[in-house]
């Protein structure tokens, strides 16, 4: 991993690039979760979050909305756009973001799965599924409107 990268791995926000975050420290405790919770927050058939103390994330620009998804946490999100970009538990002194919202998401493994009792029966068989190139959505020639990859 070069420091481009490395860096990167601690900066992110939403699509539409109106909130920007930088984390103080490379997340730890990295999962995904495939509750029901979150297929609903995120649409999709899991979530993917690293954690950091409450006090090692800054948003650098603007700030989620906030959704109590439980009575135990809560969810930061963008209310333009709809991205998922944090997880909290609501007496705890940690926080994650969303590891897709980091500028750098491969840099950041998930090392455990949550609710594996909800996983959607047919996850581990996309791997075997054709694959299709669609980078070219995301030149700009072709108007793409998400926040590009680092800070501006
Ligand atoms: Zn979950």
């Amino acid at each position: 991993m070069g420091a481009g990268e490395v860096q990167a791995s601690l900066t992110g926000g939403r699509q539409c690039g109106s909130v920007r975050y930088r984390l103080m420290r490379g997340p730890a405790d990295a999962s995904v979760c495939y509750c029901r919770v979150c297929q609903k927050a995120s649409g999709g058939p899991f979530m993917a979050f690293g954690g950091v103390r409450l006090d090692e994330l800054v948003w650098t620009r603007g700030a989620p909305n906030i959704f109590a998804s439980s009575t135990f946490a809560e969810r930061g999100f963008c209310a333009d756009c709809g991205t998922p970009l944090t997880y909290r538990v609501l007496d705890g002194d940690r926080i994650s973001v969303t590891i897709g919202s980091l500028d750098a998401p491969a840099a950041v493994a998930p090392k455990v799965q949550w609710g594996a009792e909800s996983k959607l029966s047919w996850l581990d068989s996309i791997s075997g599924l054709p694959p299709r190139d669609i980078k070219a959505f995301f030149e700009p020639d072709v108007g793409s409107h998400q926040h590009t990859d680092h800070e501006t």
